[in-house]
């Protein structure tokens, strides 16, 4: 157990170490220390990490989770109540979007695990809960029954989101989230297909994604303009289907309609071309900060150069998903009602409280 003093500060640590080592991206995820058997701290929602400071975190109580003070405690504080509440032992836990986990999290996984070192970290098993969309008293009910259901498990996948890390303590929590980022690497790669496609940077594509972005830059104004054509994203432009929605946070920030549009050297060379080109591009970025080129990767347009290299980081983790459901008979995507209610969420209200708005 912390002191209310430690508890805060040491959440201040806790998210730069979150942002630098690539377990959350933005200011997704959360953090809490226990302070007594009916109270624990926790960060506060949408706030990026590298703002907070201690006297920002939250005291929050675990049977009815009031709160003290004006800022307000993370969306998840529910989640993290319950882990309290069912696990004595417990007295950190970080909710993280950890690539590999993350993507593990669409197929439904109820496993023991046989490594002893993984074990000894982890827990006897590794569950996922059931679908909830972030924040809700769904998600809350669906992580306590997984909890109450396997009171051994370190870690508890949640289901197209993320992971809740349930640590002992701070080191404990971060050496959690990264065994289970390994185990899940491990899980994911055995199910990808070799990918046979050679060509990477051919003369072709690297013309058309030129074009590509110096068209999106005269006709998408007011959005930093960036281009990702890292291998699975490559891969996952040539399928023509890409509104599979399969997690929160892409859905999110990337939008509930992503369209794939074919571009050819003749789109690029004459102006009149060019316009014809620039019109769709901008017409598939009304709505979303993605639009795939086919067979060569997805252009992005965001509000900020930070927005858009977060939405290349989800749209990498976003494209392994997707490259591991297609393995996988049993992948729970999410509905589509679901989908369009979070992205409206994000951004009419929760992309706003990290500019302060
Ligand atoms: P908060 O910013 O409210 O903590 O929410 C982040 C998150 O990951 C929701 O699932
Ligand atoms: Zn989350």
């Amino acid at each position: 157990m912390y002191s209310e003093k430690e508890a805060r500060e040491i959440l201040v640590k806790a998210g730069l170490e979150l942002v630098r080592t690539g377990l959350i991206a933005r200011t997704w995820g959360n953090i809490s220390a226990r302070i007594s058997n009916e109270e624990f701290i926790i960060t506060p929602s949408g706030i990026p990490y590298e703002r907070l400071t201690a006297d920002m975190m939250v005291k929050v109580k675990i049977s009815d989770l009031s709160y003290e003070g004006d800022i307000k405690p993370s969306s998840e504080k529910g989640i993290h109540a319950k882990a309290y509440l069912y696990r004595k032992d417990v007295n950190f836990i970080i909710h993280t979007h950890q690539t590999y986990a993350t993507a593990l999290s669409v197929t439904y996984i109820d496993m023991d695990i046989e490594d002893a070192e993984m074990k000894s970290v982890l827990g006897d098993k590794l569950v996922t809960s059931k679908y909830g969309m972030p924040s809700t008293k769904k998600l809350m009910r669906n992580v306590e029954d997984a909890i109450v259901k396997n009171p051994d498990a370190n870690s508890i996948l949640l289901m197209n989101h993320g992971t809740l890390c349930m640590g002992h303590d701070y080191d404990s929590a971060f050496t959690i989230a990264s065994a289970l980022e390994e185990l899940a690497e491990k899980m994911v790669n055995r199910k990808l297909k070799p990918e046979s496609r050679e060509n990477d940077a051919d003369g072709k594509s690297l013309t058309i994604k030129e074009a590509a972005i110096s068209v999106a830059e005269e006709n998408v104004k007011g959005r930093f303009i960036s281009f990702n054509d890292d291998r699975n994203v490559s891969i996952l432009s040539s399928i023509i289907d890409n509104n599979v929605h399969l997690l929160d946070d892409y859905v999110q920030i990337a939008g509930t309609n992503i369209r794939t549009i074919e571009v050819g050297i003749a789109d690029c060379n004459n102006e009149a071309a060019r316009s014809r080109l620039g019109k769709k591009i901008k017409t598939a970025l009304n709505n979303s900060t993605v639009v795939f080129i086919k067979g060569i990767g997805a252009l992005i347009a965001a509000p900020t150069e930070d927005d858009a290299k977060a939405v290349g980081m989800i749209l990498d983790k976003y494209a392994l998903t997707r490259l591991y459901a297609a393995g996988n008979e049993a992948v729970h995507k999410l509905g589509f009602l679901d989908a369009i209610i979070q992205r409206f969420v994000y951004v009419k209200k929760y992309s706003k409280k990290a500019k302060g708005k």
